[in-house]
């Protein structure tokens, strides 16, 4: 298998030879970087476009690297997928984002915000997702209506029907569920009404085409106010992504979006910023 490795190896080029290196690097740096603490989670508000309110804060998690600096999930995110650290590292976020809306829920009482935290595919597999969540909330004490998971397509549209009956289950204990991404990857309609799920998000991709109605993209235009129509007939509620104008804003408010979330509004950072904004409102 080594000389096999070492053949394939040969036949690269010196720059992807390179980045092929770096990665493979970065990967084995994970779980060390896991226990030393090198991951933070930084926040950002999903707003309620009726009130202009803090109604959620999603967790984004990023890595403080010794020598590269600051990390984002993209970067990282994948390989740890690979490697199946995404399960741990996930919990660990999860863990994190509960402590964080725990404290929100004890210094602002009913109207703290919920925490959303994204599930890689990997995790939303897991055996172990519904009794490790049930036990950080258990152990943090978060309302378990205070927790949102966001998953994308491919997480929920599984083949087999595990993810499907874990996701119930979550439903049941009071957890929102969010279908991330959606419209970047393919959902069954049909399996979709059956979904215990709570609200979709828009991808930004699709928000992005939204501007002044004379300069506006009519196809993404026409996809966001499709995409909202279908969440309303499912009974779910709806939040944009990627939000980075005060048109953007303005007509994702008139197709009936819910809830908005973006760089108009706050970019991620540290709770406390978020925290100053679900007390001083949200500008825009
Ligand atoms: P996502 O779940 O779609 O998260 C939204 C991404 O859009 C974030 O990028 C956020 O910083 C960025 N964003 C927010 N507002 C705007 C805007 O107005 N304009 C633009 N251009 N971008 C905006 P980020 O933090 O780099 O995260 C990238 C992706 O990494 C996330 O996409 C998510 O798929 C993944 N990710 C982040 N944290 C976690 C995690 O804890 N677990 C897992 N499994 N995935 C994560
Ligand atoms: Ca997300
Ligand atoms: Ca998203």
């Amino acid at each position: 298998a080594k000389a096999d490795g070492k053949r394939r190896w040969a036949m690269f080029d010196p720059d992807r030879n390179a980045t092929e290196v770096a990665r493979l690097r970065l990967s084995a740096q994970l779980p060390a970087a896991l226990e030393r603490g090198e991951f933070y989670v930084d926040y950002q508000p999903l707003v309620g476009m009726r009130r202009n309110d803090v109604v959620g804060v999603e967790a984004l998690v990023r890595w403080a690297h010794p020598e590269l600096g600051r990390l984002g999930p993209d970067r990282f995110i994948g390989l740890a997928e690979e490697t199946g650290l995404i399960v741990p590292l996930g919990r660990w976020v999860l863990r994190q984002a509960c402590l964080q809306g725990r404290r929100w829920a004890r210094e602002l009482g009913a109207d703290a915000p919920f925490v959303s935290v994204n599930l890689a595919v990997r995790q939303s597999r897991d055996p172990n997702l519904v009794s490790d969540v049930a036990a950080i909330l258990d152990e943090t004490g978060l309302d378990p209506a205070k927790l949102q998971l966001e998953l994308t397509e491919s997480a929920i549209m599984g083949t087999a029907d595990e993810p499907l009956e874990s996701l119930r289950e979550l439903s049941r204990m009071g957890v929102r569920i969010a279908i991330d991404d959606f419209g970047t990857g393919y959902s069954n309609l049909a399996y979709l009404r059956h979904l215990p799920v709570h609200e979709l998000k828009i991808a930004g991709s699709f928000v992005e085409g939204l501007r002044e109605a004379d300069r506006e993209d009519p196809v993404d235009a026409r996809i966001v106010r499709t995409l909202v129509d279908l969440a309303h007939a499912l009974g779910l509620t709806v939040t944009a992504e990627g939000v980075e104008t005060r048109a953007q804003a303005r007509r994702i408010a008139e197709t009936g979006c819910e809830t908005a979330q973006g760089y108009l509004f706050a970019r991620p950072g540290p709770p406390e910023a978020v925290h100053e904004l679900i007390i001083g409102g949200v500008p825009g």
